[in-house]
């Protein structure tokens, strides 16, 4: 875990910062820079939790509206239907590269199988 931890903590503390797609009292959505796939969002908590290893039973209604972002988003991208992947790196192993936790929604193409 290596790059600029304050990239997603400084979008989100500023609410005139013009890069999220959609904003609430908990959590931003941005686009990813370099996306993988053709829908390729981000569902960050304003919360500046480093990643899920410091998530605990207090942050279970985080989690849990994390998730319910997550289907509306897929829903205004038009892919629920389709299908789509919510995605969480967490640490070195799964390279995760800002140290901020977040979530990756994927969808708009078929997905390649994880294993
Ligand atoms: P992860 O490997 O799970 O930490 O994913 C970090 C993701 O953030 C990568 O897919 C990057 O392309 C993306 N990213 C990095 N900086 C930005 C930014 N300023 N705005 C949107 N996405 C970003």
């Amino acid at each position: 875990m290596t790059t600029n931890q304050s990239v997603f903590s400084d979008i989100a503390r500023d609410p005139l910062n013009p890069a999220p797609i959609y904003r609430d009292e908990q959590v931003i959505v941005l686009r990813d820079i370099n996306p993988k796939a053709p829908v390729h969002l981000l569902i960050v908590p304003i919360m500046p939790l480093t990643s899920l290893a410091q998530i605990g039973p207090n942050q279970e209604s985080l989690i849990g509206h994390m998730l319910v972002v997550a289907e509306e988003m897929a829903r205004r991208e038009g892919i629920t239907g389709s299908g789509f992947r919510l995605v969480v790196n967490q640490g070195d192993d799964a390279g995760q590269e800002i140290a901020h936790l977040h979530m990756h929604l994927l969808g708009g193409q078929k997905l390649a199988a994880m294993g």
